[in-house]
Formats: structure tokens, C-alpha cells, sequence
């Protein structure tokens, strides 16, 4: 019975499930084609006018807008998550909406205060749907109603929408939503060795979580109900890949096992990781190159400045690319490379 249990499971591991993915509130604009009602606009000045973009809410490379010579007009800031409209406010102009956890999960994090981070109130819920732990995160909130370790079904209550956190205004109240692979399990240390700052937010901190496209993924899921994540990724190109020594095998690919190709038990010189634009990982390949430091060993070529493309982690035009501070910054958390003396 035992073996027979085995060999029903799929080579890498777990069985992945469904994800079940259900919408955080009541607004369901984003399935009924009126995304101008799903958004949250955002304030835009440009070429001398102001706007009101609800495009800006979505996730992605949406806000600003930069005139490039050769590319025309394209959007260089990256929005990790979606920006969702309230449905229902109160006399003041406060939003009613209930916020929903969007598949069952595992509370890991609350942060019940408005001030130090731009996330205000947030509350980060862990899914484990077979291929890795994957984080939904809930910010801006004015109110929290769970605890840590707490579980939870999908669609259950989590707190209140709101406009907690930097630089948000009673009329621009929103949900924030964001779904994340984790960078590393060691981001303390890093952040304690390099940023030196205080860190209340442990491994949790947004720079740690590496926000996938959720809109497309809610859709594709309502197309394709057994759709896993890997799948959903599968379909993605990448931007950059850099070389890194090889030290030792890579925490990310004990997390996420469908990172890895190629055959990472014999040995190499080196791993190549291979990221989008937005530093979502897309494979870690063993690889013969010999590096003395991290380095970028392919780009895509494009015709404006790759920093405009990649959240100003690569430096450089064309086919000359190099990784800027935050950039190295990013990669030695991500390889754990600050652990190794
Ligand atoms: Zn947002």
C-alpha cells in the first residue's frame, strides 16, 4: 500500500492542490471586464497634466512615466501587487469593505500598526499548495482580526479595508494585494548586517517577498481550475540571468523544487539563476562558468536603459548589463552569500 502510495506521487515531492483562489472583498469587477472598476486610480503628473490612471493600480511596471528616445513613453516603477477599489464607505468617506483571506492558509504575520512600514496595517496569510510555501499579503488595512498562527479557510474575515501606511488619502482607500514567493529564510541577518536598521517585520518584510502577477493568475485560474503556480510561471521569459559561485546548494530550491534544472548533483562551477524583470525566479541551472562574484551572464536586449526595465537592479543598454547596488544587494539575499564568510 505504502509503495503503491509512492508511486502515485509525482517525482518532485508533494502532490500540489488546487489553489482555490477566491477575491479578497466583494468587488468582482476584474472578472466582469470593467477593470476601471476594480483599480484604485492613482495620481499621475505628467508632460505638464494631471490624471487619475486607474491602470496604475494594477500589478506591474504602471507608474512612472519616463519619454525614452526609442522605446516612446514606458512605465519605470513596479507596482508588486493590486490596488482594489472599495465598494462600500461610510458618512466620512471611510470604506466598509470586509477583506477576505483569497485560499486557505496559515496566518504568519500581523502588523497591527500604521506606522514603519508603507504597507501600514498588513497581514501576510502562508498557502501551502504542494509546490512551496507561497505568501498572500493584505495591506492598508484599518483594522486586523487574527493572530499569528492562526488557520484559516479560504474566504475568511482577516480585517477591514482602509488607507493605513504612507501616503495614501481617505479617497484613495484601498486594498493592496499581493501574492509572494520568499526570497529567504535568513533575511534578519541580512538585514541586520547590511541595512543595519531595525527590521520589525522579520522575514515578512516586503523586500523579502517576490510578488507573482496575482490578477493573471485569477484569471487563468478561472479558466483552468487545476492551475499550479509552476504551471502559471512556466509561461514567463526571462529578462536577466546571473552567475554565482557555488558554494553550496541554494535555500530557494529546497523551497520551490521546480526552480531547479539540469542535474544538481554533479558538480559545477557555478549556478545561473534566471529572473523576469521583476526578479521573480524562474530557474536555478548548475553551469560550467567560473565567477569570482555574482554576474549577469544574459539580458534581453532592449532599447532604453535596462534599469527602466528591471526595478533599477541592472545598470547598462542594449546588451551591456551590469547589477547596481540593489541589485547585488537583492542576489546576496537571495543566494544567502551574506551567511558565508
Ligand atoms: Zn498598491
Amino acid at each position: 500500500m505504502k509503495l503503491l502510495l509512492f508511486l502515485l506521487l509525482p517525482l518532485s515531492g508533494l502532490a500540489d492542490e488546487p489553489l482555490k483562489l477566491t477575491l479578497p472583498t466583494d468587488n468582482r469587477a476584474i472578472f466582469n471586464g470593467k477593470p476601471e472598476d476594480f483599480y484604485m486610480w492613482v495620481p499621475r503628473h505628467f508632460d505638464g497634466k494631471d490624471s487619475k490612471p486607474w491602470a496604475a493600480g494594477q500589478y506591474g511596471f504602471v507608474r512612472t512615466l519616463v519619454n525614452t528616445n526609442r522605446e516612446g513613453i514606458i512605465a519605470t516603477k513596479f507596482h508588486e501587487g493590486l490596488d482594489i477599489k472599495p465598494m462600500k464607505r461610510d458618512r466620512n468617506n471611510r470604506p466598509l469593505d470586509i477583506v477576505r483571506t483569497i485560499s486557505a492558509g496559515t496566518v504568519v504575520y500581523v502588523n497591527p500598526n500604521s506606522g514603519g512600514s508603507n504597507y501600514g496595517k498588513y497581514i501576510v496569510v502562508e498557502h501551502k499548495w504542494g509546490s512551496g510555501p507561497f505568501y498572500s499579503l493584505y495591506a492598508h488595512l484599518s483594522e486586523t482580526s487574527v493572530t499569528e498562527g492562526q488557520q484559516l479557510l479560504g474566504g475568511s474575515t482577516l480585517g477591514k479595508m482602509g488607507y493605513t501606511g504612507q501616503g495614501i488619502t481617505r479617497e484613495r482607500s484601498h486594498l493592496h494585494l499581493e501574492l509572494n514567493l520568499l526570497a529567504t529564510e535568513n533575511f534578519d541577518d541580512w538585514h541586520e548586517k547590511v541595512l543595519k536598521g531595525k527590521n520589525p517585520h522579520g522575514l515578512y518584510n516586503g523586500m523579502n517577498l517576490i510578488g507573482i502577477d496575482i490578477a493573471s493568475l485569477f484569471l487563468a485560474q478561472k479558466n483552468n481550475p487545476d492551475l499550479t503556480i509552476p504551471a502559471f510561471l512556466s509561461g514567463a521569459t526571462p529578462y536577466y540571468k546571473v552567475t554565482v559561485p557555488r558554494i553550496r546548494a541554494l535555500e530557494i530550491v529546497d523551497r520551490y523544487p521546480w526552480l531547479k534544472k539540469g542535474s544538481h548533483e554533479k558538480p559545477s562551477a557555478s549556478w545561473e539563476i534566471s529572473f523576469t524583470d521583476s526578479g521573480i525566479p524562474l530557474a536555478v541551472i548548475p553551469s560550467h562558468r567560473m565567477v569570482t562574484g555574482p554576474t549577469i551572464s544574459y539580458v534581453r536586449t532592449t532599447r532604453s536603459k535596462h534599469s527602466y526595465h528591471t526595478r533599477k537592479r541592472l545598470t547598462g543598454e542594449g546588451r551591456r548589463a551590469s547589477l547596481s547596488k540593489s541589485g547585488l544587494d537583492f542576489i546576496s539575499f537571495f543566494t544567502n552569500s551574506h551567511t558565508q564568510e
